[in-house]
């Protein structure tokens, strides 16, 4: 048991030969951490069309070729050295904008295989090619070549035989190759990238400087077919824009979601999060969307100390980032309706209103009550009319839609309560009557606190003597609490509802601020929304999908559920076997 019995070695810095290949190991530790490498250093150089050519899964050969600045007869050698580096000018790391700066790729890829540079720097047509092999020059020549850098990389992990045996099978390395150089591309759409196995053209990006475009050339025109715009917004000192795929179009696995920080594809660990729960929701369970979005920001924004074969970074403000990002995810998702049945072959890109909206119940128009519903946020709709007392069911262009009428009032009155503490939306009004909201002893205190909170959305309450008080404003809320607009819905919702949540306040625990108020709107709107199990008449019906159109997100409520769902031609023609 004795600490002695098994002797200790005594501790020694290790030879710089082993400590190199250590470190070499690290970064170079497959064919697609080489391919990274040097795409990166193509990048850097200022790339307008990289080419990368790969046999025997990488390890036989990965060779990749740019147009970029190039580098000077004199500096290759330089190049390969450990930490040499032209992207660090001084010593402020703070504020590298290159993807490179540390100065391992080439020595580390020397050391683990044959590298031979071919480069010129200028318009002469003439560079310089230098193999190095065992870590010496084993050729240092003129050679005929326009601007720009060939790097060719021979039996990787050659000299080390465990390496070798570790390594899957050549169609894995050849997957993970793939993946990186997608990952590029999406990260630098305005290059012009291609990817060449076997001699098989296996992708090409187009270069055109296109998000959009270039997630439909590295994984195909369904998703290109099926993007939902993301922003531009800025917040927190970063710009955030980008493309989503709807819901018709998931995966299974996270592998497609692409954040791309100040031109590097990243894992931000404090955005991931946030977007993910604004997905979840949204999307059918266990699926993970397309994704790919840019945040820009200045490079003293980011911590750029990160292990070059690890992908995390963090980013100051990352919360306010990670919230706006979230918040785009839930418009673009929210706007889209779930569908049901199997596959689309078409996108939700379809339904694109305008065009639709000739289409429909063209002599039909005129009447008032079978014109198309037409609203900013969803297609056209016919009403057809109530289902088990709880669904209406409507045609659109393209297929039926089935409406939660509990939801989707749940979700008109959430954004007319939320709008009302934003940006000092409508005006409360005084009630006809007040109402009177009695409390218990206990409760008088903390409903006390609430009273500004309250005022500030809209309702007014006041003291009424004791444990009593006054309701005398509420914001107008469709359908609840009567404005002149809203015929159709008038006396739908519960207005005791109001009452009773605005009681249950006074049990709360005092969680303050955001948190508070969101639960309070969401309850609030649950509470008086028209329940299921109600018959509408027609004109509530029109009210109510005239309302949900109009919100920012119709097809969710503000739980988070789906209140619309969307029966497409195509399903119906599939299930029928019309074809
Ligand atoms: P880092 O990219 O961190 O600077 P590397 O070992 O990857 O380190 O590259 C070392 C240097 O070699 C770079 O700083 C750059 O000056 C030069 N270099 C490498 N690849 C290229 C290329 N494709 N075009 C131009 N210069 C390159
Ligand atoms: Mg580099």
């Amino acid at each position: 048991m004795s600490a002695q019995a098994s002797p200790v070695a005594p501790i020694r810095v290790l030879p710089p030969a082993v400590a190199q290949r250590i470190a070499a190991g690290e970064i170079v530790e497959r064919p697609a951490a080489v391919v990274k490498e040097l795409v990166e250093n193509a990048l850097d150089a200022g790339a307008t069309r990289i080419r990368v050519d790969v046999q025997g899964g990488g390890l036989d050969l990965i060779r990749v070729n740019d147009d970029g600045r190039g580098i000077a007869a004199d500096q290759l050698w330089i190049a390969c050295q450990r930490h040499a580096t032209s992207k660090l000018v001084g010593d402020d790391l703070g504020r590298v904008a290159t993807l490179g700066f540390r100065g391992e790729a080439l020595p580390s890829i020397a050391a683990m295989a044959e590298l031979t540079l071919v480069s010129a720097d200028g318009e002469s047509g003439v560079g310089r090619r230098m193999t190095l092999r065992d870590g010496r020059i084993a050729a240092d020549e003129p050679a005929p070549r326009p601007r720009g850098t060939t790097i060719t990389v021979r039996h990787l992990f050659g000299a080390v035989p465990a390496r070798l045996a570790a390594m899957g099978e050549t169609r894995g390395e050849v997957a993970q190759i793939g993946q990186v150089v997608r990952r590029l591309a999406l990260a630098a759409p305005g290059v012009r990238l291609t990817l060449v196995v076997e001699d098989r053209v296996l992708l090409q990006s187009g270069g055109a400087g296109d998000l959009a475009a270039t997630v439909g050339e590295v994984y195909g025109p369904a998703a290109r077919a099926a993007l939902l715009p993301l922003g531009p917004v800025e917040v927190a000192e970063a710009r955030i824009a980008g493309v989503i795929a709807g819901p018709e179009l998931t995966r299974p696995g996270r592998g497609q979601v692409n954040l791309i920080v100040n031109g590097r594809w990243v894992q931000p660990r404090g955005v991931l999060p946030a977007l993910e729960a604004a997905y979840r929701p949204l999307l059918p369970r266990g699926r993970h969307p397309v994704l790919a979005a840019t945040i820009e920001t200045a490079p003293g924004m980011i911590d750029p100390n990160v292990h070059p074969a690890k992908l995390e970074v963090r980013l100051r403000h990352e919360r306010a980032i990670g919230a706006a990002l979230a918040e785009l995810v839930r418009r673009a998702l929210g706007r889209q309706p779930i569908p049901l049945g199997v596959p689309f072959a078409t996108g939700l890109a379809a339904l694109d209103a305008d065009a639709a909206a000739n289409g429909i119940g063209e002599e039909r128009a005129g009447w008032e009550d079978v014109a198309p519903i037409v609203t900013a946020n969803l297609p056209p709709l016919s009403l057809i009319g109530q289902v088990q007392d709880r669904l209406l069911l409507l045609e659109g262009p393209a297929g039926l839609y089935l409406v939660d009428q509990h939801r989707a009032h749940e979700r008109i009155l959430f954004e007319r309560l939320a709008g009302i503490h934003g940006a000092g939306g409508a005006e409360p009004a005084a009630l006809p009557e007040p109402l009177l909201l009695e409390l218990r002893p206990a409760q008088v205190a903390s409903f006390g606190r609430r009273l500004d909170d309250l005022a500030a959305l809209g309702f007014r309450c006041e003291a009424f003597g004791g444990r009593a008080f006054l309701l005398r404003d509420a914001p107008v809320l469709p359908g609840v609490l009567a404005g002149p607009d809203q015929a159709g819905l008038a006396g739908l919702g519960e207005p005791d509802g109001l009452v009773e949540t605005l009681l249950s306040l006074a049990d709360e625990d005092a969680g303050e601020g955001e948190a508070w108020r969101d639960r309070l709107l969401v309850r609030l709107s649950c509470r008086s929304a028209v329940r299921r199990g109600r018959i509408l008449d027609r004109p509530a019906m029109r009210a109510l999908v005239e309302g949900l159109g109009n919100t920012g997100a119709p097809a969710v409520c503000p739980h988070g559920s789906p209140l619309l769902m969307h029966v497409s031609g195509s399903v119906l023609e599939k299930q029928f076997d019309w074809r």
